[in-house]
């Protein structure tokens, strides 16, 4: 389950990650109030992020969601400093409009909440993240030195610049591979002390929420020094929800596919895919050996749809209706 950068913020302060504070809203009414409780503790500088379940904000483009061809601003994250007359006329035009980044697809998503926020000014951006790898069955750590950049871009481009530390899962993260990571990003002396308190409080958390990733783009050494989470991207592990009671109200129906919504309710196993042949399968190893036949065949499927060993009548015509509704559909195999 993906959540929002204000809901990943939150988690990770209570894990000692620092970041800054701020206040999500999803009406024009509550900016004033948010403002002047973030000015009585003493933040005199503001930063306007729209929250959606995709990155690349920064870089992306708000259209009018009553016409989509309308342009109404450019970057769905805007760094005001103490110009808050600007950033309340920026979060106006963002709020209830339509973003679209590299990440959310042409459609983009529509920007219900935002995230005033402490606006710092900051010397270094860096890059880190955490997250399983599969291929070895351990949690990584990537870092490096290219903060604010797309990491897939910086791996395919300079991957000498991601340093990458694998933890046993017998021994857990270690102290010197915390410095292995500080010296890979060139941290010396307090920002060094700064860093390894920050990467070891940010493993902790990854470990305790049961995440599948966090990501950390930017970390930045702030102008006096500080490590930060400019930027805070969680992914929580599904199955390990049952172990925390209080995730599921994280969860954020605007931002979940609707089919798969619709599918939850029925407690069908459907996931989403952009091909055109709809499938229906009972079993899921059945269910994957009919979509790698699909794709054998030339084809592309459209979902993936276990409808259980169990299935009955209603399974199968809630199944049905699932694929029937889903409008990339062309054909079927069951
Ligand atoms: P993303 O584009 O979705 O990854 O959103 P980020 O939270 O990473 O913000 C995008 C960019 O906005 C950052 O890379 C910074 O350049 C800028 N930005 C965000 N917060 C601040 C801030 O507090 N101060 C300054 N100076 N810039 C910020
Ligand atoms: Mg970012």
């Amino acid at each position: 389950m993906k959540i929002h950068e204000y809901q990943a913020k939150s988690l990770l302060k209570k894990y000692g990650v620092p970041v800054q504070d701020g206040h999500a809203i999803q009406d024009m009414e509550f900016f004033d109030s948010a403002v002047e409780d973030l000015k009585s503790k003493g933040i005199k500088q503001f930063v306007i992020k729209s929250q959606i379940h995709a990155g690349g904000r920064g870089k992306g483009l708000v259209f009018s969601k009553d016409n989509r061809d309308e342009l109404v601003v450019e970057g769905g994250v805007k760094f005001f400093g103490d110009k808050i007359e600007n950033a309340k006329e920026f979060a106006g035009k963002i709020l209830g409009n339509i973003l679209v980044t590299h990440q959310t697809g042409a459609e983009g998503k529509e920007v219900k909440t935002i995230f005033i926020s402490e606006g710092i000014d900051y010397a270094k951006e860096l890059y880190l993240g955490i997250l399983l790898d599969r291929n070895v069955s351990k949690n990584v750590i990537m870092a490096s030195t290219e903060g604010g950049v797309e990491i897939e871009k910086v791996a395919e481009e300079t991957p000498e610049k991601i340093i990458k530390v694998w933890i046993d899962p017998s021994v857990g993260f270690l102290s010197y591979q915390a410095r292995e990571l500080a010296y890979g990003l060139g941290l010396e002396g307090d920002v060094q002390k700064d860093f390894i308190k920050f990467i070891t409080n940010l493993y902790k958390a990854y470990e305790e929420l049961d995440a599948s990733m966090i990501e950390v783009n930017p970390m930045v050494i702030t102008n006096d020094n500080k490590v930060l989470a400019l930027d805070a991207k969680v992914t929580l592990d599904d199955n390990a929800m049952f172990r925390h009671k209080d995730f599921p109200e994280l969860k954020d129906e605007n931002e979940e596919d609707p089919l798969e919504l619709e599918a939850a309710k029925y407690n069908l196993n459907y996931i989403k895919l952009d091909g055109n042949v709809g499938c229906m399968v009972n079993g899921a190893g059945l269910a994957m050996g009919t979509m790698d036949l699909i794709k054998l065949a030339g084809g592309s499927p459209a979902n993936f749809l276990d409808v259980g060993g169990t299935a009955t009548p209603d399974t199968v015509e809630n199944g049905f209706k699932l694929i029937l509704s889903d409008r990339n559909v062309k054909s079927n195999t069951h």
